[in-house]
């Protein structure tokens, strides 16, 4: 059988020959800028090793990917409470739905939609200041990762803030409901910020081995809780997309509308993928026909 760097190598070759690249996001101006040509795909193990190909140097906004370290913060701060405020099943309908919060009276299907993510933003600023709460993330995130040169972009957050329409509705239902202790500003302030961290596939990939049971990393997550977050990120880590995603890949993962996409392989390793163009869910298209081929070729699957 092919070696992983062997197997990234063939997979990082198939994007420079197709012309269907999907579609950058374009709702956050600072997003539709990015160049959709670009692909990487980093592979950190459980024992320690890393291996990429393409342009796994070049860093990205994490964008929704950051929901995942969110919730295990906010996880750490409000405990198993955190579930009377959102659910845990999958929406079927768009990220960014406010159909769904209507109907279901303010408490968000999941904490992987933006209603939902709102109100884990909500939970873990408690008690902080906006700039404690982005500190603290990024403490989190770079020693996960074991890498300090991990930011957030300004530009891009800023550019999100101005545009954030959708998301200030859904964060005033949110707070009409009681479901949102803040106000709408300070939520939204530091959620379009953590959107904005930047990594690259690399650091992604490493600070994502928080979700294996990775020997050498830092305890930062109790066992039940990676198992949890993981079973989340495969029933609803792709929107609307979610089944098909688990159907093609056979793995836990939670996308990005930067293109980026963090996928478990548990026990094994943790993986990211990274094309800004995206499919019609929202996901990223070349990272998901990535994924899809990296699971059949090594055969890793959530299912043994
Ligand atoms: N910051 C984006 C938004 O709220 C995140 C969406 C995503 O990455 O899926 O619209």
């Amino acid at each position: 059988m092919a070696s992983v760097q062997e197997i990234l190598d063939d997979i990082a070759r198939s994007p420079k020959a197709t012309s269907d690249v999907g579609k950058v996001a374009d709702y956050i101006p600072e997003l539709a800028k990015v160049d959709p040509r670009q692909f990487a795909i980093s592979v950190a193990t459980a024992d320690g090793k890393l291996f990429c190909a393409g342009d796994c140097d070049t860093p990205f906004s994490i964008q929704s990917v950051s929901k995942v370290f969110v919730l295990a913060l906010a996880l750490g701060k409000a405990g198993d409470s955190l579930w009377k405020r959102v659910g845990r099943e999958p929406s079927g309908l768009s990220f960014d739905s406010i159909l769904l919060l209507e109907r279901e009276h303010g408490v968000p299907r999941n904490p992987f939609i933006n209603a939902g993510a709102l109100v884990t933003t909500d939970s873990f600023l408690d008690g902080s200041t906006p700039r404690e709460a982005l500190g603290a993330l990024l403490r989190f995130v770079r020693a996960a990762s074991d890498r300090e040169d991990i930011h957030i972009d300004e530009n891009v957050a800023q550019s999100e803030l101005d545009t954030a329409h959708r998301n200030f509705a859904l964060a005033h239902y949110l707070k009409s409901h009681g479901n949102l202790v803040n106000t709408p500003e300070k939520v939204l302030g530091t959620y379009c910020h953590q959107c904005a961290i930047e990594m690259t596939t690399s650091q992604l990939a490493l600070a994502g081995r928080i979700l294996i049971d990775a020997p050498d990393m830092p305890n930062l997550l109790s066992r039940q809780r990676k198992r949890r977050i993981n079973t989340l990120m495969m029933t609803c880590g792709h929107y609307d997309g979610s089944g098909d995603f688990a159907f093609q890949v056979g793995l836990p993962g939670k996308s990005g509308v930067g293109g980026g996409i963090l996928v478990i392989a548990p026990g094994r390793a943790s993986i990211a993928v990274w094309s800004p163009g995206l499919n019609d869910y929202g996901n990223s298209k070349l990272g998901t026909e990535a994924m899809a081929q990296f699971a059949n070729k090594t055969g890793w699957s959530a299912f043994g």
